[in-house]
Formats: structure tokens, C-alpha cells, sequence
């Protein structure tokens, strides 16, 4: 297979969504999966760019039809899973693959696709930075950034599960190490 495929992870909060966008700018002939959901479309999402938008029951239709490559309860009561169907349109097109999703979703796709793959873990400086990253992106409640923390520090224990850690200290820098990283595993 040709296309590669790099998988960013990390907590809530942690730049993940920016570094992303860096990445798929940066002309290296990425496309981004586009997962399903079962969680409330945000007033800034499109639904079929950002996430496909599903029910719970029309999610659930699609795990009995086996549709997922994976899927996770990323928070209770709410699904996500990345669709063979995303994965097979991107390699008709003959792009190489860049997933956003949870630690857990991350580590079962290198395990999918080992050596084609790379996983990459970005890191919040700190529990207590990634609450004020949070607090200010403003997008969830104060109730919905208690339950993402208290998973982001559960989510920290899977780190040394991943090719590597990026640190996001200053998040230009982050940005800028993730390209050198992903540019030269796609060049290989
Ligand atoms: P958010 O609700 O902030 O968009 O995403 C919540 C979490 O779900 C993030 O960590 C995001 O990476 C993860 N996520 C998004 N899509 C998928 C997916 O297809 N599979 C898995 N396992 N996690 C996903």
C-alpha cells in the first residue's frame, strides 16, 4: 500500500484540532478521515466536513453492518468511529490518510495498520493548562470540561503506547515539530 496514514491523539484541549489543520495545509497530500458521531453538532461544524452526524440508533445500525474500522464510547453515552467507507474514499483518490481521534481509537489503528501508520501523541504541558485551554476555547460547559479533563488525565497513562509525544508547550512549535515528523514519514 501507498498511502500512509498519521494518526494524531491527544486529550481535549491539547491543540490537536490546530496541528491538524497545519498538517493538512502543508501539502503533503493528506486527507482528513471524517468520523461519525452521536454528539450535538457545535454552531462551527458542518456536518460531512467535521463529522458525519448520526443518531445513536443509526450509529449502532452501522456497527452491526460492521461500516466501522473502529469505534469508541469517547465519553459516556456518546460514539465515535472512524467508517471504511472514509478510508476507502480517501485511497481511491490516492491520498495519504490523517485521523483525529481519542488515545484509545489512535492506539487500536496503529495496531491496524502498523508500519503504514504513525501515531502521534500530542501532550498537554499540564493538567492545569489544559483546563484553561478549555475554559477558554469557550465550546463546553462547565460541567463538559470537568468530565474531558478527568479523561485527559486518564488519557496521559497511554502516551509511551505511541511512535511519539509532542509536547505542546508553544503550540507554533508544536505545529512545526509534528510537520518535520509527519514529513519525514511520508517521504520514506
Ligand atoms: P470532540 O467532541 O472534541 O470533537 O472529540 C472528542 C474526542 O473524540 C477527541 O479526542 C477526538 O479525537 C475523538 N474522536 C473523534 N473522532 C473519533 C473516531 O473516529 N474514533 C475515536 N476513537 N475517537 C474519535
Amino acid at each position: 500500500m501507498d498511502s500512509k496514514l498519521v494518526i494524531i491523539s491527544a486529550p481535549s484541549g491539547s491543540g490537536k484540532t490546530t496541528i491538524v489543520k497545519h498538517l493538512l495545509d502543508s501539502g503533503l497530500n493528506l486527507s482528513f478521515s471524517v468520523s461519525a458521531t452521536t454528539r450535538a453538532k457545535r454552531d462551527n461544524e458542518t456536518d460531512g466536513e467535521d463529522y458525519f452526524f448520526l443518531s445513536v440508533q443509526e450509529f449502532k445500525n452501522r456497527i452491526k453492518n460492521n461500516e466501522f474500522v473502529e469505534w469508541e464510547e469517547v465519553y459516556k453515552d456518546l460514539l465515535y468511529g472512524t467508517l471504511k467507507s472514509e478510508l476507502e474514499r480517501i485511497w481511491a483518490i490516492g491520498k495519504n490518510v490523517i485521523f483525529d481521534v481519542d488515545v484509545k481509537g489512535g492506539i487500536s489503528l496503529k495496531n491496524k495498520f502498523g508500519t503504514d501508520a504513525i501515531a502521534i501523541f500530542i501532550m498537554p504541558p499540564s493538567v492545569a493548562e489544559l483546563e484553561n485551554r478549555l475554559t477558554k476555547r469557550a465550546t463546553d460547559t462547565p460541567e463538559k470540561i470537568r468530565i474531558r479533563v478527568d479523561k485527559a488525565k486518564d488519557e496521559l497513562k497511554f502516551a509511551d503506547q505511541f511512535d511519539t509525544v509532542i509536547v505542546n508547550h508553544q503550540l507554533d512549535k508544536a505545529k512545526e515539530e509534528t510537520l518535520k515528523i509527519v514529513s519525514s514519514f511520508i517521504g520514506r
